[in-house]
């Protein structure tokens, strides 16, 4: 059986996060959604928040399943039984990002290889921290994350 692993903070989720989640679910057995729990960031959605979100968007996705994990990403690759570490490339500036992690990470584990999607076009230009930004100064983001995403942030405005 052929396991993945998507890391990501997903504060919030994001159509360019989906897009790479249904892709991902279509070329594994199982694909494990991997949140990071980070201590030192504040988050915009607790972890409890992204869990319930990302469960609710993928119910009915038989192969996926939502978790957290903190500490070293091969540990919780290996610990979930996993081959692989989807990660998402939009632009240049991704690839020079994930590069050394990759390179680091295959260091590290190399039972686990990072393999990269290249983003469909309409979702190269999304991303969380844009998404918050947006949002925070009041700007329009309902195309750029899933409705159930839209419906919280508008919750937390009030
Ligand atoms: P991180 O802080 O680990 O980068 P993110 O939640 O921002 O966490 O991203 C998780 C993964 O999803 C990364 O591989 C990122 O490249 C990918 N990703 C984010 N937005 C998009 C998008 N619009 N299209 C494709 N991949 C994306």
């Amino acid at each position: 059986m052929r396991t993945a692993v998507f890391p990501g903070s997903f504060d919030p989720v994001t159509n360019g996060h989906m897009d790479l989640i249904r892709r991902g679910a279509k070329l594994f057995d199982r694909l494990v959604i991997g949140v990071l729990v980070n201590i030192e960031k504040t988050p915009f959605f607790t972890i409890e928040e992204r869990i319930e979100i990302l469960s609710a968007l993928t119910k009915g996705m038989e192969q996926v399943t939502v978790k957290t994990f903190g500490g070293l990403l091969v540990d919780f690759v290996e610990k979930e039984n996993a081959s692989v570490i989807l990660r998402g490339l939009r632009t240049v500036q991704d690839f020079s990002y994930e590069q050394p992690l990759a390179q680091a990470n295959y260091k590290l584990n190399e039972h686990a290889e990072t393999l990269f999607l290249i983003s469909e076009p309409e979702y190269s230009y999304i991303s969380s921290s844009g998404v918050k930004e947006i949002f925070r100064f009041g700007g329009e983001v309902r195309e750029m994350v899933p409705d159930i995403v839209y419906e919280k942030l508008k919750e937390k405005n009030h």
